[in-house]
């Protein structure tokens, strides 16, 4: 704790300006409202500030993770012993003919806004993934057809040794709701994403379209984390669900949504025990009607 409170002092004082917060509970920072404290949750004011805290963090040997909107964790309610550095101030968009390069912060929601204004088209599936750009990556979220990895030209990142690095996007090892960033210790600060010109009228279409879409299947009005569940070789996670009964489901205040399946939603008082109870009773379950064993999309982060 003494050392954690040494590196935010620290912070504070190269990067006068940084949001510090002690004791910070991840369920103001998780769409799914739930978690316990973090030693310290700290938003790093710049590029500068950002890269300067990772590396001070290796080199401190202080355990870490990066955050971007919390769309798609789920923190374990006991006190953790960890920081997070929040990337909601990597937030530059610069727009070019046809290539557009963001912070790791920017939202999917307005870098696909910031496409459409420009005339650019390829992002409309992300604008309704309540994530980071950076979150996207890490997870090559995707959508109604489109995933990251279409659109992704290069990633720029800090190394574990701390040496910033920039790879193509044949290089990110992408595949379904997978990249090389799970697991690899690297940092994503911002990336180049490659659009192609359109017809905005087309474009604006097709996101009120999908918007549409998602507020008519999604229980959008529950906090949740998303898909609980990965699309499984055999099928829709949603639709195996569906089909061993379990819509509807409940543990504590965590429920298998009436409106979509495939969501676990937070109905008001869920605790992380809830939520995970209710996950393992839905995999024994499928795998009992159907012979699927269900894999986690969503990340569980759990303590101290
Ligand atoms: C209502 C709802 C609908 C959703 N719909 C979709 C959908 O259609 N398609 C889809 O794919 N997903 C969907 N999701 C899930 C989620 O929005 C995506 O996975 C999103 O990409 C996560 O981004 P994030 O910024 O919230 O990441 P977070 O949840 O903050 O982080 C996810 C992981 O990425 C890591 N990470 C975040 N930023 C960085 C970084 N800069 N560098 C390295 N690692 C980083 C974190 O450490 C964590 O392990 C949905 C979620 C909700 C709540």
């Amino acid at each position: 704790m003494e050392q954690v409170d040494s590196f935010a002092r620290e912070l504070n004082r190269e990067y006068p300006g940084t949001g510090i917060f002690l004791g910070e509970p991840m369920r103001r920072h998780t769409t799914f409202r739930i978690g316990g404290t973090v030693s310290l949750y700290a938003q790093p004011k710049s590029l500068d500030a950002f890269v300067w805290a990772v590396r001070e963090l290796r080199r401190r040997g202080t355990e870490f993770m990066v955050l971007g909107n919390g769309s798609n964790v789920l923190f374990s309610d006991e006190p953790h012993k960890l920081v997070v550095l929040g990337t909601e101030r990597l937030d530059t968009v610069r727009v070019s003919l046809d290539s557009m390069i963001c912070g790791a912060g920017v939202m999917l929601s307005r870098a696909a806004s910031a496409a459409l204004e420009a005339g650019l088209t390829g992002l409309e599936f992300a604008h309704g993934i309540p994530g980071t750009l950076g979150g996207g990556i890490f997870m090559n979220a995707g959508a109604y057809g489109g995933e990251l990895k279409d659109t992704v030209e290069a990633v720029t990142f800090i190394s574990p040794s701390g040496a910033l690095r920039t790879v193509a996007g044949q290089e990110c090892e992408f595949s379904y709701r997978h990249s090389r960033f799970q697991g690899s210790g690297e940092v994503i600060l911002s990336a180049t994403l490659r659009l192609r010109p359109g017809d905005p009228a087309a474009i604006r279409g097709r996101m009120e379209e999908l918007g549409a879409l998602r507020r008519e299947k999604q229980p959008l009005n529950f906090p949740s984390a998303g898909s609980t569940f990965k699309r499984p070789r055999e099928g829709y996670a949603a639709q195996l669900i569906d089909e061993a009964g379990l819509k509807g489901l409940t543990v504590g205040g965590a429920q298998v949504s009436e409106k979509h399946a495939g969501f676990i939603v937070n109905t008001g008082s869920a605790t992380f025990a809830d939520v995970t109870a209710l996950m393992a009773q839905v995999r024994e379950r499928v795998y009992q009607n159907s012979g699927v064993m269900l894999e986690p999309e969503v990340r569980i982060i759990e303590g101290p």
